[in-house]
């Protein structure tokens, strides 16, 4: 449904995409996990046609970007990081604005409209102000309007960006019915390690280059084993330590030494007992997409 081809963009001479390549499939939840930087933005500004890559090329649904942009904007609905809302209007109000702009009106404007507040849980808000709702209620309104002439695919940039973790879930169960429901085919970015989990499969950008790509699990499974961070004084100096003692590569990060490994309980045990006092404490978790992140780049999401 989506198919990115070496993609190169600059600004200037700052490379923000570098050489990126990948398909999204019909159906798929799909998304760009990166650092602020990252080129996330830049690569949904390309695929939304509001900006012309410098070499590569994007075919969605069959269309090129570059080449037929009117008919991707017929395929796509797009949400962008800042919001698009009229505040003093009720929800009905802007989704009858944005129909209009569709060229859309009458009986089936009203069907679109109630199909996607249905959708996005906004019946019983149609009446409501914009300015009167929360955080996670106004993103909602704005899927909506992406999705009133009925795209096949959907472009979300930073969507849950300042929401909090129930208002976030709540949008990504809402996303999800899409993809259920309508066959919608989503590509969204984030840079919060959560929501990334939940799509189906994604890519790490780092600085404008893929650094990986695959399910969540598959992205955690590059982590042979757990992730044990310690808490020292002297950070290099231990790092060269348990290099020597125990022939493992520890990073050394915002204070903190972290080690892949298997078995890491046993590895806790010995390590506090080759430095007593020299550890002020220990942790211990199975790979996350931060870990994965770090991993490849020695750099962190957050
Ligand atoms: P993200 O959305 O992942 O934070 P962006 O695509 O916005 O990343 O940015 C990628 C790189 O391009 C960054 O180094 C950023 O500073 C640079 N950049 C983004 N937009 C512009 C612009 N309009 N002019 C110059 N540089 C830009
Ligand atoms: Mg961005």
């Amino acid at each position: 449904m989506i198919e990115v081809k070496n993609l190169t963009h600059r600004y200037g001479d700052r490379v923000a995409l570098s050489n990126v390549s990948f398909e999204v499939k019909k159906g798929e939840i799909f998304g760009l996990l990166g650092p602020n930087g990252g080129g996330k933005s830049t690569l949904f500004r390309i695929l939304s046609t509001m900006m012309v890559p410098a070499s590569g090329a994007a075919v969605i649904a069959g269309h090129d970007v570059e080449r037929e942009p009117a008919a991707v904007r017929r395929s796509v609905g797009v949400v962008f990081q800042t919001q698009s809302l009229d505040k003093a209007l009720t929800v009905e109000e802007n989704l009858r604005a944005q129909g209009h702009l569709h060229g859309l009106s009458g009986a089936d404007l009203r069907d679109r409209m109630e199909r996607a507040m249905e959708r996005l849980g906004l019946a019983d808000r149609r009446k409501d102000l914009v300015e009167t709702l929360s955080g996670g209620l106004r993103r909602r309104v704005e899927i909506a309007k992406a999705l009133l002439h009925r795209p096949q695919v959907l472009l979300m940039d930073e969507a849950s960006s300042g929401l909090d973790p129930a208002a976030r879930r709540d949008l990504s169960r809402h996303v999800e019915s899409l993809r259920e429901n309508d066959g919608v085919t989503i590509l969204l970015t984030t840079h919060i390690l959560e929501e990334a989990g939940r799509c189906d499969r994604l890519i790490l950008l780092h600085q404008g280059s893929i650094v990986a790509h695959g399910t969540p699990a598959e992205l955690r499974a590059r982590i042979g084993g757990d992730v044990v961070v310690l808490e020292v004084a002297d950070t290099q100096a231990m790092a060269a330590a348990i290099e020597q003692r125990f022939h493992v590569h520890p990073s050394v990060m915002d204070g903190q030494l972290r080690v892949e490994i298997k078995d890491g309980h046993r590895f806790i045990t010995e390590v506090v007992e080759a430095f007593p006092g020299s550890i002020d404490s220990v942790g211990l978790h199975k790979p996350t997409l931060e870990d994965v992140f770090v991993h490849e780049t020695g750099a962190s999401i957050a």
